[in-house]
């Protein structure tokens, strides 16, 4: 947040709705987002009236009841598994060192493609990516996923060495490396937000 941004804290709009936090800044457009505690933050044009801000909410009202009750249903699973321990971080890095190269390699030498460097760290939003330097760089947390799901992001940024964008023909290739992949990547959009969440927890316990 910029020291010239404002933040403030709205009421619910009805008794048993929660407060909301509005940031003002030099921005133009109204958005909405729900933190993973269940949290609501409008981002907000400086000037806008309060009065638009909440028919914002109203409007958006349904979207925020979805994304809050899937936001503490995660949070909920996350307490209830508990953060990672730092023998769980351990083995995933052990997992990850011993079987990430030949995984690659399992799928670079299907398509034919060689490649370069393969790191391994843990990043919020991203499985993993694949650089124009054919480096590929993968997520600490895929070692805590079942293992078609793991490959499948593996395949997915294997076939990146050939194609950079995510058109036809890459997918073309991708299915025929990894069949599976549509079912893969359902399990990663149901799951992946509680290994993030408690990956989360596992920092927050340690103070970082
Ligand atoms: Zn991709």
């Amino acid at each position: 947040m910029k020291r010239t941004d404002r933040r403030e804290t709205f009421p619910g709009l009805s008794d048993n709705a929660n407060e909301f936090t509005v940031i003002r800044s030099s921005r133009k457009t109204l958005c909405v987002t729900v933190g993973a505690g269940g949290e609501v933050t409008v981002k907000a044009p400086r000037f806008l009236s309060d009065r638009r801000i909440r028919e914002f909410i109203a409007e958006n009202s349904s979207f925020i009841e979805k994304a809050r009750a899937k936001a503490l249903s995660v949070s909920d699973a996350a307490e209830a598994a508990g953060p990672y321990t730092e023998a769980d971080i351990r083995k995933m890095k052990d997992k990850a060192a011993s079987e990430f190269p030949g995984i690659v390699k399992l799928y670079a030498d299907k398509l034919g493609v060689s490649f370069g460097r393969i790191t391994v760290r843990r990043q919020k939003t991203k499985w993993g990516s694949c650089s124009s330097g054919k480096n590929i760089n993968l997520n600490i947390l895929l070692c805590d996923c079942p293992e078609n799901v793991m490959h499948s992001v593996i395949a997915h940024e294997v076939c990146h060495l050939k194609h950079m964008d995510h058109g036809k023909d890459f997918y073309r290739e991708l299915y025929a490396i990894f069949p599976d992949y549509d079912k893969c990547r359902k399990w990663l959009k149901d799951n992946g937000s509680l290994l993030n969440r408690r990956y989360e927890l596992y920092l927050s316990s340690k103070g970082k």
